[in-house]
């Protein structure tokens, strides 16, 4: 199969929407990361996201709707919960997804056999845009091949599924660069299953009260379920060895030099750039989540492109605001290694 390279003009957005239409996957922008998307109705076009991407399926995907009056209008869910009412007025459109009791209308490909479905309403224009030319809801993990990180830009998509899916459109680099928060308001106490953009203090400020799922922060116990199966994978994980410092900026500076013979690049920020005897990937400036976040995903893919298999340094992050979600994706790139060199 040619997988096309689609631009975001009219035609092309109009293109995506037919092929999408026909049962096709397409390759989308969004504000979080690149999506692999097909007809969220059409169980046969959404088993095909799972065989492109080599995803086990009992890992459900999210829908995508292109504006709040879609959940009425393609009846995804039984019901909106007051909850879910809250979160999209305070939040949608934009990174964060909700979790409700799904329809009959979904099919189990979509939701991995589980009662619930994923709901999200992005803001990049593009990917509205397309969701309305297909007509339909569409059914998006992140356009990667399973276990690799999340592609941020066209050229991550192509670079994972030339040949394997109909078409990419490129809508630029993505500006969020890690994937939506995840929400369950399916029943009792909301519980955050996945950290992102919208962070849990945001939330709580919403909602009140606000649960953040075990398999965040923790590597899940041999047999223990995850309410989020994505979590129980591999993740995001580069072939380089990555192993995390937990400790303060001085200490990490410290280590890595005294370690630099066996240390074959260092995740870092802008100001250990001129500090570092090793080779530097930086994420951004300290303490800057946001940016960090925005740069991760390529940064790990630019350690694959660069052949770096050696070990790599990087710190901890701290658990508050976005931090948690680059805390949540570099844990799972580091195997949930972590070198305690001092509380922080
Ligand atoms: P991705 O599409 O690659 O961003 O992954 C979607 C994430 O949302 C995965 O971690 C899924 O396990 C999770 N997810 C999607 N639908 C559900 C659901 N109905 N219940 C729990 N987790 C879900
Ligand atoms: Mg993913």
């Amino acid at each position: 199969m040619t997988t096309l390279s689609l631009k975001s003009t009219p035609e092309d957005i109009a293109r995506a929407g037919e092929i999408l239409s026909r049962g096709g996957l397409v390759g989308i922008p969004t504000e979080t990361v690149y999506g692999l998307a097909a007809d969220a109705f059409n169980g046969s076009a959404v088993a095909r996201i799972f065989a492109a991407k080599g995803r086990p399926m009992d890992n459900p995907l999210i829908v995508h709707i292109a504006d709040f009056d879609d959940i009425e209008r393609f009846k995804p869910v039984r019901e909106i919960p007051e909850a879910a009412r809250k979160l999209a007025e305070a939040f949608w459109p934009g990174a964060l997804t909700i979790i409700m009791k799904k329809s009959d209308r979904i099919p189990d490909e979509v939701s991995a056999g589980l009662d619930t479905v994923a709901i999200r309403f992005p803001s990049h224009p593009v990917a509205r845009e397309i969701i309305r030319a297909s007509g339909t809801l569409l059914a998006a993990p992140s356009a990667n091949r399973s276990g690799s990180p999340s592609p941020t830009t066209a050229e991550h998509v192509h670079a994972d599924m030339d040949g394997r899916i109909d078409a990419v459109l490129d809508g630029g680099a993505c500006d969020v660069g890690v994937e939506s928060t995840v929400i369950t308001v399916a029943d009792g106490v909301p519980r955050v299953l996945r950290p992102g953009g919208v962070t849990v203090e945001q939330l709580r400020e919403v909602l009140g009260e606000v649960e953040v799922d075990d398999a965040v922060l923790h590597k899940l116990a041999e047999g223990q379920t995850a309410a989020s199966p994505g979590m129980k994978y591999k993740h995001y994980a580069p072939k380089a060895h990555v192993v995390l410092l937990k400790c303060g900026d001085e200490a990490y500076i410290d280590y890595i030099n005294a370690h630099a013979k066996d240390c074959a690049a260092a995740l870092c920020c802008d100001e250990d750039l001129l500090l570092l005897n090793v080779p530097c990937y930086s994420l951004g400036s300290r303490g800057d989540w946001s940016a960090q976040a925005h740069r991760l995903f390529d940064s790990l893919r630019r350690l694959d492109e660069n052949g770096v298999t050696g070990t790599v340094y990087a710190r901890l992050p701290k658990t508050d605001g976005v931090g948690l979600a680059v805390y949540n994706r570099l844990i799972r790139a580091a195997g949930f290694e972590v070198i305690e060199l001092e509380e922080v």
